[in-house]
């Protein structure tokens, strides 16, 4: 018999981006245990055959556990980055000359090429500079058809890929290439849970790229990564057009002032929360274990206040893909995850979230499920959904209870990995209500959610098995 201890039920989701720190099996395995829930796949590093093999050891590893773990394909976007350097490392020395340059050459620490050719056009004499996150900083002296004259403000180390960007100003490179549509293609043959775009800034970005994935005869979920001042700006047209958010801080931390980004986090989360989408807090949330064992109380308070922020998902990117400790990191983000959830304002959030319900049957009925459970201190919320959208209607009230989504669609069940609080369960479709609540109660019972002597909400629509028909609401007692 095994001794493992099983987990504790956590709500909040786990994203890890996978990468050479994390790409074998074994490691996979890890953090599956660990807790990830989602992994990632990062195009912006790593070949395709890379990604490739780590999404076939993820699948292969998710179902020798027994553990689902969807896949997130994470597609570049337009972004200005260092080109080749002679050496791995140049120095950049404060007060030095510097130019940047749309000439493909190979760099050193006075003359760098920029990946893109519309630099010129989007950076003026005076403009700040900020390379690598803003661990480097240039002034715009001159620009002068290829080249960009800069003087050195911060100094420091440079390498090949760094990001490059001039703050508050729109790139007028345009959202739609030949590589992205090659990146597209890629992510479509590797049939992934979701497909997160990176620098959208504005909805039209998201309807181009649906249109181009139905073209291809998929529908895959997108996720909106919002690393723009000009998205938040026009963040209400694009969550309209997304299928879930993520409030991509790294590259937003450098587009708008770093002392708004916490603020701007609350707001992207708030209204994700509202429009019942679920969203991702990304980026250094535990950055110092890419080198520690132990992160700084800094970086757990961040997790903690995320999810107090109400984000459905945290996420690990570099601590995952290039750190020392990847399972570690995983398994304190599920710590933190846990004891943070004992102490969720779960009353206050109902009681508020009061004032987000329409007069539309099946928010009425996904909001009062949590109520009812609340207050009948049920074992679950069983939502037997097709599309998925009454299961992300609970999770969207934030329901202390467990929510289980049982489903015929496996799609659907591998979507809803992400939404707070839900787990999902395959089974055929009901032929009669009283087949719907008696399987209900058989998965609670399979999975230790219920016992016997405690009562589950069941939600579902009659007639059964169609889309968007929730009508109905049972408490059903466990015998
Ligand atoms: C970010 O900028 O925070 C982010 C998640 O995007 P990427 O990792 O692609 O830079």
């Amino acid at each position: 018999m095994s001794n493992r201890k099983k987990a504790p039920f956590r709500r909040t989701k786990i994203v890890a981006t996978i990468g050479p720190a994390t790409g074998t099996p074994e490691v996979i395995a890890d953090l599956i245990k660990a807790g990830m829930n989602i992994a990632r796949l990062n195009l912006s590093h790593g070949t395709l055959d890379d990604h490739a093999e780590y999404i076939a050891r993820v699948r292969s590893e998710s179902d020798r556990a027994g553990i689902p773990v969807a896949i997130l394909i994470d597609i570049p976007g337009p972004k200005y980055r260092s080109g080749p350097l002679s050496n791995p490392v140049v120095q950049l020395r404060k007060g030095e000359p510097i130019t940047l340059t749309t000439k493909q050459v190979v760099g050193n620490s006075s003359l760098v090429s920029v990946n893109l050719p519309t630099f010129p056009d989007d950076v003026k004499p005076g403009d700040i500079i900020l390379v690598d996150d803003g661990s480097l900083q240039l002034k715009c002296d001159t620009v002068k058809d290829t080249d960009v004259g800069c003087t050195v403000l911060v100094g420091g180390p440079l390498t090949a890929g760094r990001g490059i960007a001039v703050p508050g100003k729109t790139s007028s490179m345009p959202f739609m290439t030949g590589q992205l549509q090659a990146y597209i293609e890629f992510a479509v043959s590797q049939k992934p849970d979701f497909i997160a775009l990176s620098f959208v800034s504005r909805a039209e970005d998201l309807i181009q790229v649906r249109d181009l994935i139905k073209k291809k005869n998929a529908d895959l979920p997108l996720v909106a990564k919002i690393e723009r001042g000009t998205a938040v700006k026009v963040f209400d047209a694009i969550l309209a057009e997304s299928d879930a958010v993520m409030v991509a801080r790294g590259d937003l931390g450098v587009d708008i002032p770093l002392e708004r980004l916490p603020l701007v986090q609350k707001e992207i989360i708030h209204k994700s929360n509202r429009a019942g989408k679920p969203v991702i807090t990304a980026t250094q949330m535990l950055e110092s274990m890419i080198n520690s064992p132990r992160p700084t109380r800094a970086e757990v308070s961040d997790v903690s206040n995320a999810i107090f922020d109400g984000t459905d998902a945290v996420m690990l990117s570099a601590e995952t893909s290039i750190g020392k400790y990847p399972v570690q990191a995983v398994s304190m983000m599920a710590a933190v995850a846990v004891e943070t959830e004992k102490d969720l304002p779960y009353d206050q959030w109902i009681a508020e979230r009061d004032s987000w319900l329409s007069n539309q049957t099946e928010e009425l009925i996904s909001y009062n499920a949590c109520l009812t459970a609340r207050r009948l201190e049920s074992a679950a919320i069983v939502a037997f959904t097709s599309s998925g959208s009454t299961a992300g209607r609970v999770s969207k009230y934030r329901p202390s209870t467990p929510i289980l989504a049982i489903s015929p669609n496996i799609d659907t069940c591998r979507r809803l990995i992400l939404n707070w609080g839900v787990q999902a369960q395959q089974i055929s479709t009901p032929e009669t209500v009283d087949d719907l609540f008696s399987t209900a109660v058989d998965i609670c019972k399979k999975i230790n959610l219920a016992e016997t002597g405690q009562n589950i909400i069941v939600t579902g629509g009659i007639p059964l098995g169609k889309a968007g028909t929730t009508n109905l609401l049972k408490v059903q007692e466990i015998d």
